[in-house]
């Protein structure tokens, strides 16, 4: 079984927590970014009756505050957390203070363990090495993209039948347009090394769930300014309507999930 929660989803912090259930008994579990403080991670994973010796691993998309804390580097060192990062990572990583030996290297692949294989696709996000990722665990899979501003190919072929997907859907372009925000910053948000807009996200879900449709689709880092639930409604009704019951909103500071294959829920 695979299980997938979010703890925080937009511009103010990014943190979620996949787990992994091994066929000895154990559980593996890893954080997908730790943008927000570890006093509040903390809590959030005492809620789950877990603690910081429960985790196998964190993968920061990238080294936005946003996506790594300020203090969450020390937090990682006294509690031995290793950062599992792509080499061109490296040099971010370092900049904003995780320790060089709590550093575990990938070039985009990696065996997590005998039953879990991680691959990475580097996305456009302004000047970042900024990586999305897919997860096959056993017979599962589980993909994860935020924070780019197209979806290459690669991730779209990588992902194709994801049994759980999270992706961004950061904004619509049309309350973007209206924001009254100066037109570089409109123009870096929707430009090709930017955020992914909400029709942008409906045509990668689209493309990821041609096959076989995922069992829950969670939208992250939704623009609190600039998105609205209902302007994603209506996109998703008009252009998939049969996966409307397996669609969710990250909350933006509060958990949202769990999110397991199999599980029927619906959010509208
Ligand atoms: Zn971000």
């Amino acid at each position: 079984m695979i299980t997938f929660r979010t703890f925080a989803s937009g511009s103010s912090g990014n943190a979620s927590l996949l787990e992994l259930d091994r066929s000895d008994g154990g559980v593996d579990r890893y954080l997908f970014d730790v943008g927000i403080s570890p006093r509040r991670l903390t809590g959030q994973l005492e809620e789950l009756d877990l603690g910081w010796s429960d985790l196998t691993g964190v993968l920061p998309s990238h080294f936005d505050r946003d996506h790594v804390h300020l203090n969450m580097p020390k937090t990682l060192a006294a509690h031995q957390v290793p950062t599992i990062l792509e080499r061109g990572q490296q040099k971010e990583a370092g900049q904003v203070g995780i320790h060089g030996s709590l550093m575990r290297f990938h070039e985009g692949i990696l065996d997590l363990s005998s039953e879990t294989k991680l691959q990475t696709v580097r996305v456009p996000h302004d000047e970042h090495v900024c990586c999305a990722f897919v997860v096959e665990h056993r017979d599962l899979k589980f993909a994860l993209a935020t924070d780019l501003g197209n979806v290459p190919k690669a991730f779209l072929d990588l992902a194709a039948g994801a049994d759980l997907l999270a992706i961004e859907s950061n904004h619509c372009p049309d309350l973007l347009a209206s924001s009254g925000r100066p037109a570089f910053l409109i123009d870096r948000i929707s430009g090709s090394h930017g955020h992914l807009s909400n029709q942008q996200c409906v045509a990668a879900v689209q493309a990821i769930s041609t096959k076989q449709s995922p069992n829950a689709v969670v939208l992250l880092h939704l623009s609190a300014e600039c998105n609205h639930p209902h302007a994603i409604e209506n996109l998703w009704r008009e252009h998939l309507p049969h996966l409307m019951p397996n669609l969710h909103i990250a909350l933006r500071n509060e958990t949202t999930g769990p999110f397991r294959p199999g599980r029927e829920a619906s959010l509208f």
